[in-house]
């Protein structure tokens, strides 16, 4: 299903294209925010299908940001994928015990990207109860 909508947050303006560049040619309609605070606001107004979540970013960190989303009703269903720098194991962990649906290490692979990116919203369709 083509048309989903994709909130990439990301501080960097090149990860920010890379990502653009690679989803773009899939149908998404895409969605960007350069810190946190820019997330918790775009999200809670446009509902996206699915957040991409930089973890390290200005203003409120993309733990925090989740924290915030998960906590408020309105946002709370939209599954998230943390994509960062670091690949450390406890970050991973965290990002994953904070209810985000996959963890994405970057710099991204553009040939498998896609197909992770089209796990993370088909496992939202697989839950019964998921909109
Ligand atoms: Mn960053």
């Amino acid at each position: 299903m083509a048309g989903e909508t994709i909130l990439v947050v990301e501080d960097s303006a090149l990860n920010r294209k890379l990502v653009e560049t690679v989803l773009l040619p899939h149908g998404y309609r895409l969605l960007t925010a350069m810190d946190g605070e820019e997330a918790i606001a775009i999200a809670t107004r446009e509902r996206p299908d699915l957040i991409l979540m930089d973890l390290q970013l200005p203003k409120v960190s993309g733990y925090d940001a989740i924290r915030a989303l998960k906590s408020q009703p309105e946002t709370a269903d939209i599954p998230i994928a943390a994509l960062t720098a670091r690949a450390m194991d406890y970050e991973r962990q965290e990002a994953l015990a904070l209810g985000c649906v996959d963890y994405i290490t970057k710099p991204i692979n553009t040939r498998t990207f896609p197909d992770q990116v089209r796990r993370c919203l088909d496992a939202r369709n697989s839950e019964p109860d998921a909109q």
